[in-house]
């Protein structure tokens, strides 16, 4: 009989985190705070605060250590706004020196609006994180700041990107999340963007998971009209994907110059590929974006489970993953939870 090795949890290094589709999940995004400094019109109401508690980052490393055991080989930070967090250095120099299932480093990345990304670039990827991924949503200072509702953003943030470069945090993404009617005019900017300042600027449709009541299909600006605008100012040749699980459609243009990405869960959903759980901040598995129940993976840390059992519970929720999200579907229900508060 061939030898099975086992991991410190004793569970065999065979097994990784699967669902119930055949889907192998290997990519954690874990919420380290539910506060923002930011009130992003599409996302917030800007009337309400942080919802949920935080984990000290002992407890957020115990139950990332867990997913790793299972077969996890990417972490990726995000809140609210992560960089809000005390302790994230120290947190990322942990993730750092954790080893996959193959004995490989982690793939260690992290999703912030950049404002305070400048003065942090530098210090993080010393640290150990290896890329950042910053939330933009207008390449002029007004538009962005409509959208923020913070003064001064613009700059903040464009310092952040450069800084992130100058750090070696790349390659660098750049998220916009486009409305019709109020920022959809920014898209060929964009392209120019993505060209000038190196960074690949990737646009997201709007899905339904803002605090308030905003989203309709009609604000969604969908994939094919995105690539038809840019197109007809400076042509765009798609790039084949990398790995079955990528979620962006990618492009250069025809010089070869920058790449856009588009991601497009709403026209053209990508479920059958997901390779996702999510962590929210208050230590909750979420299995989808639009999962209607959560599982309390801290609540049983608190109750006194060892790793071992954390581990059974997290193979069997995973197991429960949810076929495919129904936005746009009649019956389609928001969750509880906007995406500020899940974790982006
Ligand atoms: N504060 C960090 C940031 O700004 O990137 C991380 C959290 S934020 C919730 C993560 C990402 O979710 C951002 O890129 C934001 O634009 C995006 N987002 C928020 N609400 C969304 C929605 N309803 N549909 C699509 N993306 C959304």
């Amino acid at each position: 009989m061939a030898a099975v090795s086992l991991n410190p949890l004793s569970i065999p290094s065979t097994a990784r985190l699967t669902d119930s589709h055949g889907r192998v999940i290997h990519d954690l995004r874990v919420s380290i705070t539910d506060r923002c400094n930011y009130k992003c019109v599409y996302c917030r109401t800007g009337e309400v605060g942080a919802q949920y508690p935080e984990l000290a980052i002992d407890e957020y490393l115990r139950l990332i250590r867990v997913f790793v055991g299972l077969g996890i080989t990417k972490v990726r930070l995000t809140g609210g706004e992560p960089l809000l967090r005390r302790g994230l250095v120290e947190l990322i120099e942990e993730l750092a020196r954790m080893r996959t299932l193959d004995g490989e480093a982690l793939e260690l990345a992290l999703t912030t609006n950049g404002h305070l990304l400048d003065g942090l670039a530098a210090p993080l990827k010393a640290a150990g994180l290896q890329r950042v991924t910053v939330s933009m949503d207008a390449v002029d200072a007004a538009t962005f700041e409509r959208v923020t509702r913070v003064p001064g953003s613009f700059e903040a943030v464009l310092a952040g990107i450069r800084a992130a470069r100058a750090a070696g945090l790349e390659p660098l993404k750049v998220n916009c999340v486009l409305l019709r009617g109020f920022n959809d005019d920014q898209i060929e900017g964009f392209a120019e963007f993505a060209r000038r300042e190196n960074v690949v600027v990737r646009f997201i449709e709007f899905m339904p998971l803002e605090e308030g009541r905003l989203w309709t299909p009609e604000i969604v600006v969908p994939l094919a009209e995105i690539v038809e605008r840019i197109g007809r100012v400076l042509p765009l040749v798609e790039l084949a994907p990398r790995e079955a699980s990528e979620t962006a459609k990618r492009y250069t243009f025809a010089d070869g110059v920058g790449e856009i990405g588009i991601i497009a869960p709403v026209s053209q959903a990508f479920c059958g590929a997901c390779s996702r759980v999510r962590l929210t901040s208050d230590g909750k598995i979420r299995t989808c974006l639009f999962s209607q129940v959560e599982h309390d993976l801290y609540g049983r840390l608190r109750a006194g489970a060892s790793d071992t059992e954390l581990a059974a519970y997290v193979v069997r929720t995973i197991e429960g993953k949810e076929a495919r999200h129904h936005i746009g579907e009649p019956g389609f229900l928001k969750p509880s939870r906007s995406m500020v508060h899940i974790g982006g």
